[in-house]
């Protein structure tokens, strides 16, 4: 592109041929970079190589969390295309997070074009094995150097690419997940619609907690009446009654999820009696008992579709899977949803966009 300025290396050998490829522990050898001043707006675009950042000791986005981000996947098809899911989505969002956060919008037009480049630079980087991808992390940072609470002037917005597996240890097997009452995520009017540090921080002790007592994640509850179903904190949540599929209402602490939004189109598209609505914990548990939960699935980029197998909520655990096996709407929707992903299956909606491999600096 015209204005992005490039700064290669010489590759390195690409990791996309290891069997275990985890989540987030490799990366590629090239970032996107772009500055932001007041006077200047966004400039210095460049794609550089993955190094570190070097910052003043009192760069403000360490002390007071003006940091956001984004996560997306770069797929591999049969044909050897490469292809980008709703990726306009993610700068939407970001720059949604943006405004809450007091932190400038980015192009999203121009932002999407820098993310397609780096890709197309990195292409042999995506995986081509089934369930790996590429995950591409935009993330925005407050570069003032000074103490004291305000927003900062300048900000460096980048791009860092990471050739991932599957998201959790346990592949596409059923995960557990335990209602937690004790903390909260994030709370309705806070920061809860923003993909942005201080969530996940906030997070951490809960889902710590979780995982010593034999859950995977959290599922968290509204930080006001601690009585509604929110999200699983990577993930949102959908659960199939016996006469609907629901998941909960976007009323304010909820990330507005991109998988959420795409399953709640394929199920429209298959005819199930979706609605978005608030679920509280007791309908939960009551209704399972009374045999109308059918399933619980999971919803995000990183997992794509996510079977649950096991809620706790304290002394009940409701057993929501056979055998270790994910349902199967969970698992209609993971092939389907994945399916047009990675290009197996046509996209009616206009999801995807393909990167230009031909396009080299
Ligand atoms: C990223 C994220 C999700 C999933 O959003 P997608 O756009 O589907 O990847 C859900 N909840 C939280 C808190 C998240 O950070």
């Amino acid at each position: 592109m015209s204005n992005i300025k490039y700064n290669l290396i010489d590759r390195t050998e690409p990791v996309v041929l290891k069997e275990n490829l985890g989540f987030g522990n490799h990366f590629t050898d090239h970032v996107f970079e772009m500055d932001y001043t007041p006077e200047k707006g966004w400039h210095n675009a460049i794609i550089t190589r993955l190094d570190k950042l070097e910052f003043h000791h009192a760069t403000t986005f360490m002390h007071y969390g003006q940091t956001i981000f984004e996560g997306l996947k770069a797929y591999y098809t049969p044909n050897g295309e490469i292809q980008l899911f709703r990726p306009e989505k993610n700068m939407e969002r970001l720059n949604k997070s943006a405004k809450r956060l007091c932190m400038p919008e980015v192009d999203i037009a121009f932002a999407v074009e820098a993310l397609k480049e780096l890709v197309a630079i990195e292409k042999d980087w995506v995986p081509k094995n089934y369930l790996d991808s590429l995950y591409v992390r935009p993330f925005m940072i407050g570069t003032d150097s000074l103490l004291g609470v305000k927003p900062s002037t300048a900000y460096k917005f980048i791009i860092l690419l990471s050739p991932v597996g599957a998201y959790y240890p346990e592949g596409f097997k059923p995960i557990k997940i335990m209602i937690q009452e004790d903390y909260v995520r994030a709370v309705r009017k806070g920061l809860g619609e923003c993909k942005t540090a201080a969530n996940y921080a906030s997070s951490l002790l809960g889902a710590e907690i979780a995982r010593k007592m034999g859950y995977t994640q959290c599922l968290w509850l509204d930080a006001v009446e601690l009585k509604y179903i929110e999200e699983v904190g990577t993930m949102n949540i959908f659960i199939r009654f016996n006469d609907e599929v629901a998941t909960p209402a976007l009323t304010g602490g909820i990330l507005h999820g991109i998988t959420r939004l795409s399953t709640i189109q394929l199920l429209k598209d298959m005819g199930y009696n979706l609605v978005e609505r608030l679920i509280s914990v007791d309908e939960l548990v009551s209704r399972y008992e009374k045999g109308e939960v059918l399933e619980v699935f999971g919803t995000g980029t990183a997992a794509v579709i996510s079977s649950v197998g096991e809620i706790k909520f304290r002394d009940n655990i409701l057993k929501l899977t056979k055998d270790n096996q994910p349902g199967e709407l969970a698992t209609k929707l993971f092939d389907e949803l994945s399916g047009i992903q990675r290009g197996t299956i046509p996209d009616r909606h206009n999801w995807i966009q393909k990167v230009d491999v031909e396009v080299t600096a």
